[in-house]
C-alpha cells in the first residue's frame, strides 16, 4: 500500500516511503531497475518532475490534473534529491528521463514485443535517432518517427493524422519530445486512442541527445546538480528564464514546505 510522506509528519532518514511529497506532487521513490520492470509488467504513462515543472505545477492547474493522471513521477533532477534530503524525505535514486528511455530500450533490446514510436524535435532529428538506436539495439526496435510542426499541438487535423500514424505502426511505446507541459497534455489528451501503446515517456530533449545534435551533460556534471547549467550554456537564449527565473521562487516554496507553511493552489488528495 502506498504511503505518503507529508510535512506534518516528517520520518526520520531511513524512511522508505513509497512516495515523496515534493510541493504539490507525490514523486514515486523507486529505482531504475523496479521502474522498469514495473514498465513491463504493466505499463504506463510516466511523468518525470524537475524544479521546471514544479513551478508550472503553481500556475498551471491543466498541467497538474495531467501530473494527478498520470501512473508514475519519477525524480528528472538532483537539485530535487538535495530537497528531499533537505526536507527529511530522502528520495533513493535520481531517474531523469534522458536516463531512463536509453536504459529502457537497452533492457528491452531483445524483446520483440516491445517497439518505439518517437514523437518530437526539429524537423529530421527524430529520424535520425530512430536510426541510431537502431543501430545500437541491432534491430527495428524503433518503428516509426515522426517530428511535428510548431503547433501542432493547434491543429486537431495534425494531431488526429500522428494519432492515426502511431496507431498504424503498433508501436507499444510512445515517446514524446516536445519539452514540458505541451509533451505531457499531448499524452493526457491522446492516450485513450492508442490502444497498442502501453508505456507513455515524456522525455523533453532526450531525442536531439539520441540523435546526437545536441551534448547531454557529462554524468559527473549531473551528479553535482549542475545539468541546469551546462544546459544553460549550451542554449542561453531559450533556458535562461526557465532556469535563473525560476531558482529563487522555488527555493522559497521549498523553504515553505519545510516551515509547514507550503499550501498548493490547487486542492490536493
Ligand atoms: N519541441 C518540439 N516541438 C515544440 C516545442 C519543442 O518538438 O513545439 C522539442 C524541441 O525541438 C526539443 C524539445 O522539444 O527537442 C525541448 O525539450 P526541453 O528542453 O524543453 O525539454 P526538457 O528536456 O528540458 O524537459
Amino acid at each position: 500500500m502506498n504511503k505518503t510522506i507529508t510535512t506534518s509528519a516528517i520520518p526520520p532518514l531511513t524512511s522508505a516511503a513509497a512516495t515523496i511529497r515534493l510541493l504539490n506532487v507525490d514523486v514515486d521513490n523507486i529505482r531504475l531497475d523496479a521502474l522498469l520492470e514495473r514498465l513491463h509488467r504493466s505499463g504506463g504513462f510516466v511523468i518525470t518532475p524537475n524544479v521546471d515543472h514544479l513551478m508550472k505545477l503553481q500556475h498551471s492547474r491543466a498541467f497538474h490534473d495531467v501530473y494527478r493522471r498520470a501512473d508514475i513521477r519519477i525524480c528528472d533532477s538532483q537539485i530535487l534529491m538535495f530537497v528531499s534530503r533537505f526536507l527529511g524525505t530522502p528520495i533513493v535514486e535520481k531517474i531523469s528521463g534522458s536516463d531512463l528511455f536509453p536504459a529502457f530500450y537497452r533492457r528491452f533490446a531483445h524483446d520483440a514485443a516491445t517497439t518505439i514510436f518517437l514523437l518530437g524535435a526539429a524537423e529530421g532529428v527524430a529520424v535520425r535517432a530512430q536510426a541510431r538506436i537502431n543501430a545500437a539495439v541491432g534491430r527495428s526496435m524503433v518503428i516509426g518517427a515522426h517530428s511535428p510542426s510548431f503547433g501542432f499541438e493547434t491543429n486537431e487535423d495534425e494531431c488526429e493524422a500522428i494519432v492515426a500514424r502511431i496507431n498504424a505502426s503498433g508501436a507499444t511505446v510512445l515517446a514524446v519530445g516536445l519539452g514540458a507541459p505541451k509533451q505531457e497534455l499531448w499524452i493526457a489528451k491522446y492516450r485513450h486512442r492508442l490502444p497498442h501503446v502501453r508505456v507513455f515517456l515524456p522525455i523533453g530533449a532526450t531525442i536531439d541527445f539520441e540523435a546526437g545534435v545536441v551534448a547531454r551533460a557529462p554524468a559527473a556534471v549531473s551528479r553535482v546538480g549542475l545539468e541546469w547549467a551546462w544546459r544553460l550554456a549550451c542554449e542561453p537564449r531559450r533556458l535562461w528564464k526557465r532556469y535563473l527565473g525560476d531558482g529563487l521562487p522555488f527555493m522559497r516554496l521549498v523553504l515553505q514546505q519545510r516551515l509547514r507553511r507550503y499550501a498548493s493552489p490547487w486542492e490536493t488528495a
